[in-house]
């Protein structure tokens, strides 16, 4: 499992979604304790040592201390028992998207391909917090609807860790198409698209 995390770890930085302060990763184990990168490590050169593990109060069980942002990762563990593992980023686009004004919960772009009403559905916005609050674990828990969240001025949570290519890559379309004519699909063609 250490071995994954190393490994999922540098696939992300590999592929440009760490950039500039690294986010975090963290999976839950068999045992109910939790594994997660380290803080202040680069995702790209993480070691198997230094995979943090700890128990659900936080508490060390091995390896480095845990990202300090992982408060809100056990929220997230809390409010969706059945998933394995949580991504926060602060990748290019994400950020991007959830630092534009007036976002609201559900769809936060208006959407105009198959992709994003499938993959991603629906996104929970959180408010702004400055780096390590702990509100931002209550926030996570106010918002249990949502198993992807955009943090206002900051990045990315999702809680079913596949998502987080479909949030980036539908941000970056958004992005891009921001000054074009985009024909946007229409109720009927959304409502198709709903599992
Ligand atoms: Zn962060």
């Amino acid at each position: 499992m250490r071995k994954a995390i190393v490994t999922y770890a540098r696939s992300l930085f590999d592929r440009g979604f760490v950039v500039g302060s690294a986010g975090n990763i963290s999976v839950k184990v068999e045992d109910g304790t939790f594994l997660s990168t380290p803080t202040g490590s680069s995702f790209g050169s993480l070691t198997e040592e230094e995979i943090s593990h700890f128990d659900q109060s936080g508490t060390l069980l091995g390896g480095k201390p845990p990202t300090k942002e992982i408060f809100f990762h056990l929220a997230c563990y809390e409010v969706h028992p059945g998933i394995r593992a949580v991504v926060h980023l602060h990748s290019t686009y994400s950020t991007l998207l959830a630092s534009v004004q007036g976002l609201g919960d559900g769809m936060p772009i208006r959407p105009f391909t198959p992709y994003f009403v499938m993959k991603v559905g629906a996104v929970g916005v959180l408010p702004y917090r400055k780096p390590g609050d702990h509100r931002i674990a209550d926030d996570v828990r106010e918002k249990r609807d949502y198993d992807t969240l955009l943090m206002a001025n900051h990045g990315l949570i999702v809680c079913r860790s596949s998502l987080k290519d479909a949030v980036e890559e539908t941000a970056k379309l958004w992005y891009l198409g921001e000054k074009l004519a985009i024909r946007y699909l229409d109720e009927s063609e959304i409502e198709e698209l709903r599992p």
